[in-house]
């Protein structure tokens, strides 16, 4: 089973990663999020993005879309087959989000107001970040509210930023130094994104406006690169699944249902998963037999009340203990209350 297991990791196959937005209030996670989510109707469909459960899927052919102005000469390689994004921005969702006690989220992109700079709230975050280890950037948005900025919507940053007048030029230098020696302050060498030589050493800030488009194709493309060419171990298939719940909810007509991050593996219909059993699987509503990671999916089975938000889900196979894997579970809700006695 094990040598299985092996095989089936490989660099050419790798699973959607997950990203989580987070910082400061007001600083425009929900904007972006909607941004990004909007589709290009200009440009022809960027078909496929679907809102699932708590995440929406970005399949890689709106990922194209959505970063063509940086691809001109078709030169930029797409290894991985799309992107998942959790909606509910902010810590809670972050610090709840867990899978075998690491962080659910591969790569978190961290918002900061570029007319406020780090408040305290961005410190904070700044914490979870590292106490997770989680790669993350900075999206340095509304840099439409600096004065005088001529808005190119959704376009290249570098490419708006030389068509600003030269005091727009050379407030968006200050403020951008300004941010680079607060996160100094704070131990980290931020660069912006485009002079980053060294992803491993510091941290990226990429210019966006959530109202404008701007700098959000180079958030996406970044978000691509960063995660294929640093991550690409950590997002090859496993064997085994992996799951977090992230909300319990009765539908009328439905019954009780759960709302699942598929954050790796693949689950099928009428795998058996403890403590629950006999799986139905929809996702977005849509009926699958399979679906691949990474992936929100909301599921339909007998004794779901007992499923408990934040906990793991398990598969059963042939040569599993059904009553250890309860164990396990126990011992990760266990876990999870606790952590939510403290917070
Ligand atoms: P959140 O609390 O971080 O989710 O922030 P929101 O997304 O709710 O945004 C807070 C306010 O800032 C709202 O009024 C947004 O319309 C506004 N906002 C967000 N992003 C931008 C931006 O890029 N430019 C401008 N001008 N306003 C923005």
């Amino acid at each position: 089973a094990h040598e299985a297991a092996l095989a089936a990791r490989n660099k050419d196959d790798l699973r959607s990663p997950i990203c989580c937005i987070l910082g400061h209030v007001d600083t425009g996670k929900t904007k972006l999020l909607d941004k990004i989510r909007q589709t290009n109707v200009q440009e022809g469909e960027a078909g496929g993005i679907t809102q699932q459960i708590g995440a929406t899927y970005f399949p890689v052919d709106a990922i194209k879309t959505k970063t063509a102005v940086l691809n001109k000469d078709g030169s930029q390689e797409y290894k991985i087959p799309g992107l998942l994004v959790i909606d509910t921005p902010g810590h809670e969702s972050f610090t709840n989000l867990r899978t075998r006690g690491s962080s659910l989220c591969n790569i978190a992109v961290l918002v900061v107001d570029i007319m406020h700079g780090l408040e305290p709230q961005t410190l904070e975050s700044l914490r979870l970040l590292r106490d997770r280890k989680t790669p993350f950037i900075v999206a340095l948005n509304k840099i439409d509210r600096m004065y005088g900025w001529q808005a190119f919507p959704d376009n290249d940053f570098r490419d708006s930023l030389a068509k600003q007048s030269r005091a727009v030029q050379r407030e968006f230098e200050d403020r951008t130094q300004k941010t680079i020696l607060a996160f100094a302050e704070q131990g980290l060498n931020a660069v912006l994104y485009y002079d980053n030589k060294s992803f491993a050493r510091n941290v990226s800030l990429v210019p966006t406006s959530a109202i404008t488009g701007e700098g959000i194709p180079d958030m996406i493309m970044l978000l691509v690169n960063l995660t294929q060419q640093r991550m690409s171990d950590r997002l090859m298939y496993l064997s085994e699944l992996e799951c977090t719940v992230l909300e319990v909810k009765v539908i009328e007509g439905l019954g009780t249902t759960i709302d699942v991050v598929l954050s790796n593996g693949i689950l099928h219909e009428g795998d058996r998963i403890v403590p629950l059993r006999e799986l139905r699987i929809k996702s977005a509503y849509v009926h699958h037999s399979e679906v691949k990671a990474a992936l929100g999916v909301k599921i339909l089975a007998p004794d779901l009340e007992k499923a408990i938000a934040g906990s793991r889900l398990m598969v059963v196979g042939p040569d599993d203990d059904e009553d250890e894997l309860m164990d396990e579970i126990m011992s990760d809700l266990t876990t999870l209350m606790n952590a939510i006695d403290k917070s």
